[in-house]
């Protein structure tokens, strides 16, 4: 991670803050954003030079190929304050990465680490009214990868654009969440997108998480497209399965998104002595546990919620409920990491990451 690069990165301001008109008291997530924004253009076979902009509409040709072959890539990362008024990241190096990666899958061309970096942390010190203090309140930012090229040839554009926004967001209670185990559908398959954080991946869940919501349930965990017998991920999450006080979640592969939140879980809970394993697991094990009273908990993980607890399932059918524990994982995990990324706590993994 270079921190010490001197790029200056061109700000043009905007004329009027609407932060005065927002009520940080009654947000909704992802649906108000700050004054400005950053933006960066490919084009001629190089990245061009990035600048900060008032946020705003922006103006695309109808035959750009995001719009037509779904070429787009995004991260989801959040800024917090604490109490002295520093403004931190969360293991940013890892969005960073990630987002290339995500980029490489889809054929799009890799950004500079000075320009990410430098241009976040710009954006973020011209933001700062906007990062409110508070164990739960952050920032949230996106950052996300167009094809902007206007041309419907279904083959990889020439230009893009790589874009970062920012939405307030207050600490994001999932609410009581109980998940379908896919059966038919499926999120990802072997050899494809789903460990790039590839917009298409989204839009693909939507029709079997509107058929889950309707049977009463809140989201889908997804299995593998092949036999539907391996449990995989959420739409926007991993999970974690406790089966007595050992914790197990899937590997990643290609089919399974390489979360942040998920590695840092796994981090936390092997410096507490929690057993953890990751490995292939099986939707009848679970079912085989919970009937057994050996499932204590399932969660999920990632950077919105921190931890999602996972109240009970749906299966061919069946519905289970998981027994109310006292000593969960999932509190444990959310506190440590959450107190982390505020600086409340110590952090013996080197995780902050100072703006
Ligand atoms: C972003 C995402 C996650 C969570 O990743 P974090 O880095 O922990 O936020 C999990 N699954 C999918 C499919 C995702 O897109």
């Amino acid at each position: 991670m270079k921190n010490e690069v001197l790029l200056s990165i061109p700000i043009e301001k905007s004329a009027t803050s609407k932060i005065t008109n927002v009520d940080f008291e009654n947000l909704t997530f992802g649906s108000i954003f700050t004054d400005h924004m950053f933006v960066c253009d490919y084009k001629d076979g190089a990245w061009q030079t990035p600048q900060i902009v008032p946020y705003g509409p922006i103006e695309l040709e109808p035959s750009a190929r995001v719009f037509h072959y779904g070429q787009a890539v995004f991260e989801g990362m959040k800024a917090y304050k604490d109490e002295e008024d520093q403004i931190w990241l969360f293991r940013p190096d890892e969005n960073f990465k990630r987002i290339n990666k995500s980029s490489k899958r889809l054929a799009i061309p890799e950004f500079p680490e000075e320009f990410f970096f430098q241009g976040m942390k710009t954006l973020l010190q011209l933001e700062k009214d906007w990062i409110k203090k508070g164990i739960g309140n952050s920032l949230y930012i996106r950052p996300f990868v167009i094809a902007t090229q206007g041309s419907v040839l279904a083959s990889p554009a020439n230009e893009y654009r790589f874009m970062i926004i920012c939405s307030p967001a207050q600490a994001y209670y999932g609410g009581e969440v109980r998940v379908k185990i896919a059966e038919h559908y499926s999120r990802a398959a072997s050899g494809g997108v789903g460990a790039a954080k590839a917009a298409g991946n989204y839009a693909a869940q939507f029709y079997p998480t509107n058929l889950a919501k309707e049977e009463g349930y809140q989201q889908v965990i997804w299995t593998d497209a092949d036999t539907h017998e391996y449990l995989e991920e959420a739409g926007t999450m991993n999970v974690f399965f406790r089966i007595g006080d050992t914790l197990i979640t899937a590997p990643n592969d290609d089919k399974i998104l390489d979360g942040v939140t998920r590695k840092s879980v796994i981090a936390v809970a092997e410096r507490n002595g929690i057993k953890v394993e990751v490995r292939r697991i099986k939707v009848d094990e679970i079912v085989k546990a919970v009937k057994d009273g050996k499932l204590k908990e399932i969660f999920g993980s990632g950077t919105a919620a921190v931890i999602n607890p996972i109240l009970g399932f749906g299966y061919k059918g069946e519905k289970f409920e998981l027994p109310k524990i006292e000593n969960s994982y999932a509190n444990l995990f959310k506190e440590t990491i959450t107190k982390i990324q505020h600086n409340e706590a110590e952090d013996p993994y080197g995780w902050r990451y100072k703006v």
